[in-house]
């Protein structure tokens, strides 16, 4: 068993992984600011473990990152605090580079700051899972996949910020020999994903009877992963990656947004049925993403190959899981779109 921080523990990745490594026995500190997309109810269900704790705070902070490795000696660090949505680094790209960019350089000094002077089993040992993203290789045609290889190309205020990220990462590899693996994942989906995203906002916009907005025609594809298989592909890497190494993390689920959407309204009919007619009639084309990356897809052989990993949920199955979830816990959503975000449409750049 072992010690590890988590950044980001009260997002929706960051709490599934919580949840999880708290499962298995570890000693886990999940350290958070409570941003808008953190949720402190993500975590109710181990709050009272005796191998959990929280610590609110900025990872920005350097003196508070600082401390707390401190006092809580980790043996390995998983980076997931950021800022996470395409739309809102559209509307005002500096959160983003103050998070993503100058939070992750923050986490990266006070990691090689404790483990300066540590001896060298304890530094051989140490693991920095810094957590990125496939959008950082920017855009595909039809063709192809990324893989590791694939050129750092950008497009969104979002990637460049996880794409600098990364960079930095790799430069406190070979300074300062801190021991960091690069995950790049693919699009998640699952419970307890903020409303914002794709997939939860069909859902609570049709439930809500409101259009279900598709930008521009919806024939962008994603590649989309269940957050628990992401969570294990995080833990795979956490056992078996090797320090310096970057692993792309992918299901080969490929789907336009509009085929993906119309899923969700046929099951939401199965589920919720409305009286005035099929989910469908809600949907409603809207002015594209400004720079919409057309399709990411992902070659994960790496993961599969040196590390054993597959991923174990069908997508159907997937699927009606979150629709399912979202419907069993409007307690959950309703709050954090009467009070936090009001489901309207974001990344005009206006
Ligand atoms: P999320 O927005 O749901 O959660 C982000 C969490 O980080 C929140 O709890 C928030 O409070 C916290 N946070 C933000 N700024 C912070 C700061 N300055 N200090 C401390 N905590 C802060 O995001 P998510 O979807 O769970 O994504 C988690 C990570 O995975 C991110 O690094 C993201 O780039 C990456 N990622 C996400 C996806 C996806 O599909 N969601 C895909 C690939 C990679």
């Amino acid at each position: 068993m072992s010690r590890l921080v988590v950044t980001g523990g009260c997002g929706f990745i960051g709490s599934a992984l919580v949840r999880r490594l708290v499962a298995d026995g570890h000693d886990v500190l999940n350290i958070d600011a409570l941003t808008y997309s953190g949720v402190i109810a993500n975590v109710a269900p181990v709050a009272d473990a005796a191998n959990y704790a929280f610590l609110e705070a900025d990872i920005r902070d350097g003196a508070a990152m600082a401390a707390a490795f401190g006092d809580f000696q980790p043996d390995a660090i998983l980076h997931l605090a950021a800022e996470s949505h395409v739309d809102r680094s559209i509307d005002d790209p500096m959160d983003f580079l103050s998070t993503n960019v100058l939070g992750t350089a923050s986490m990266l000094r006070a990691a090689e700051g404790w483990l300066a002077g540590r001896s060298d089993d304890i530094r051989d040992r140490f693991r920095f899972l810094h957590i990125s993203t496939d959008e950082v290789y920017g855009a595909l045609g039809a063709e192809g996949l990324f893989s590791e290889n694939s050129p750092i190309a950008p497009n969104s205020p979002y990637a460049a910020s996880k794409a600098s990220s990364d960079l930095l990462a790799r430069a406190w590899m070979h300074t300062w020999k801190l021991p960091v693996v690069v995950c790049r994942s693919s699009n998640n989906y699952g419970p307890r994903q903020f409303p914002e995203k794709l997939i939860p906002r069909t859902i609570v916009s049709a439930l809500q009877g409101r259009p279900v907005e598709v930008y521009a025609r919806g024939e962008n594809v994603r590649d989309w992963i269940h957050v628990d298989d992401n969570v294990a592909a995080l833990v795979a890497i956490l056992e078996r990656g090797v320090p310096g190494a970057t692993y792309n993390i992918g299901a080969g689920n490929e789907r336009r947004n509009i085929d993906l959407v119309r899923d969700i309204c046929a099951l939401l009919d199965g589920l919720a049925p409305r009286t005035e007619g099929p989910m469908s009639d809600l949907i409603a084309f809207v002015e594209d993403r400004p720079g919409h990356d057309f399709r990411y897809a992902i070659d994960s052989a790496r993961l599969r190959d040196d590390l054993g990993w597959e991923p174990s949920v069908a997508p159907a199955d997937g699927l009606r899981r979150t629709v399912e979830w979202y419907l069993e816990n409007r307690d959950w959503w309703t709050p954090l779109l009467d009070e936090v975000y009001d489901g309207g449409r974001l990344g005009l750049g206006s």
